[in-house]
């Protein structure tokens, strides 16, 4: 953890202190090598938050984006009788959690549940078999209403009108097609490739985004279709996201 209570205050591992876990009260060890982010851990191995992962350079520079008082704040939950801490929690209530490794279904259900408002930040760089695609026209725009997309980063465009057509039948279009002369792609959508997909991040109903390294984040959508979801991407630039939930320090 980043931080425990010294005498009342959150503050960050030194050598020399003592500190008291912010979630479970029990005592708490500040651990500062050379190697590895300082932090603090339990001196005895409790029952605290089963649901923290080891934090990463990736957390860290993500959290300290946030202002201080936001940062690992413990909730109590009655059903695992245990505290969990968010990575960050905003004076309005919500809670960003930045996710390193993946999560079985369950997983991701029982932290939604727990936290309600919820957004998800991913670590896309330790995705494989995952690649961004072109930019795409914003799938929810008007001019697509008569289309089903579908593909991976190559999208396919088919009428809906002859979606129960036989497929050789089917008029599939891609954006090259002169039929598409008219339509412009956005320069914020973007189709893509993922092999290996995680299954939980697709079936998330809260906001999920995914950071690929560099300036921007790309928020995984999906379009409802008769044929079935299509999934795509809208990029959010970092520095938009932050100022989004960092309007109100205490
Ligand atoms: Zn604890």
């Amino acid at each position: 953890m980043q931080y425990a209570f010294v005498d009342g205050s959150k503050v960050e591992a030194r050598k020399g202190l003592k500190g008291i876990c912010i979630g479970c009260g029990n005592e708490m060890i500040p651990k500062c090598g050379e190697s590895k982010l300082h932090h603090w851990a339990h001196r005895v191995l409790t029952k605290c938050d089963s649901w923290w992962e080891r934090e990463t350079i990736w957390h860290r520079e993500w959290k300290d984006q946030f202002p201080e008082s936001y940062r690992e704040i413990s909730f109590y939950d009655e059903i695992m009788q245990e505290y969990h801490r968010a990575d960050v929690h905003t004076p309005e209530g919500l809670t960003i959690e930045f996710q390193n490794s993946s999560l079985s279904i369950a997983e991701l259900q029982s932290r939604e549940a727990f936290y309600q408002k919820l957004i998800w930040v991913i670590n896309g760089l330790k995705f494989k078999g995952f690649s961004l695609g072109k930019s795409i026209p914003d799938p929810k725009s008007a001019i697509l209403k008569e289309y089903e997309l579908s593909g991976g980063s190559h999208v396919v465009y088919t009428r809906k009108s002859e979606r129960l057509f036989p497929p050789r039948l089917k008029d599939k279009f891609t954006l090259e097609h002169p039929a598409f002369n008219h339509i412009q792609a956005s320069n914020i959508h973007y189709s893509f490739d993922w092999k290996h997909a995680h299954k939980a991040w697709l079936q998330s109903n809260l906001p999920v985004f995914i950071d690929l390294g560099g300036h921007f984040l790309y928020w995984l959508k999906k379009r409802e279709q008769a044929s079935g979801e299509f999934f795509y991407l809208q990029m959010v630039s970092k520095l938009t996201f932050i100022n989004r939930y960092h309007k109100h320090p205490i």
